[in-house]
């Protein structure tokens, strides 16, 4: 179930700081800056409006520099607004949002269309929480399939075949954990098949080498004998 939410605004010095507001059952108020730069506070239930406002004004100081280090840490990801006419990727491919307002919640590609529907009044906070549910649905669904298509090539080098954590990450497309774990960022399955296999292939490989030295890099190009290409194609790509 969702919490009831709402888009707000004050300011800092001379910006303004628009912010959006969950109301749930908690104690304490918390304030949480995401990378695409928006500002989320979660709220007791009985807080007034004043107040959730007064305390994200006093903590603008805080605020601005949070948005300002997410600015550099993800100067590829351009804001989003989960609002109709803007351009979301899937699987490489890129497709219009259209926002429908319905008694239900749910997110269909049609086409080129990526068409969502929302609740009556949804917020940003609620249209962010859909489309990343939806993208969470569809890397669960399709990074299986990617592990299960590069196993064969590791399968003699490796003494298991690694499990796969799927998770949100800010700052990398997957790791290999020293358990033998396989960790892909959700936020992959915006990328092409080919990116994705990239990426499952790079941390396959440092189960068997852990950094990027000579070794490793032999082994991709075994694999894959096109991965520099593929690097540079996700470091390059607005996802
Ligand atoms: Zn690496």
């Amino acid at each position: 179930m969702m919490a009831a939410s709402v888009d707000l605004e004050t300011t800092w010095g001379s910006r303004s700081l628009p912010f959006t507001v969950v109301h749930q059952d908690r104690a304490t108020l918390r304030i949480t800056v995401v990378p695409e730069g928006k500002v989320i506070v979660y709220a007791p239930r009985e807080a007034s409006t004043d107040q959730v406002t007064a305390r994200v004004a006093r903590r603008g100081g805080w605020i601005t520099r949070q948005l300002e280090r997410f600015d550099q840490w993800s100067p590829r990801t351009p804001p989003r607004q989960y609002i109709s006419g803007e351009t979301h990727l899937y699987l490489g491919k890129q497709y219009r949002l259209l926002v429908r307002e319905a008694e239900r919640t749910d997110v269909s590609l049609d086409g080129d269309r990526m068409r969502m529907w929302t609740r009556t009044g949804a917020t940003y906070a609620h249209r962010r929480a859909i489309l990343r549910h939806w993208y969470k649905l569809q890397a669960h669904r399709i990074f299986p399939a990617r592990v299960d298509a590069a196993w064969p090539g590791f399968s003699s080098k490796l003494a298991q075949r690694p499990g796969l954590i799927i998770r949100q990450m800010t700052q990398r497309w997957g790791s290999f954990t020293p358990a033998g774990r396989l960790v892909l960022n959700t936020e992959l399955v915006r990328a092409s098949p080919e990116l994705i296999d990239y990426v499952v292939t790079h941390e396959m490989a440092h189960g068997v080498h852990p950094d990027h030295g000579a070794p490793w890099q032999a082994l991709m190009s075994e694999k894959m004998p096109d991965w520099r290409d593929r690097k540079a194609v996700l470091e390059r790509q607005l996802l």
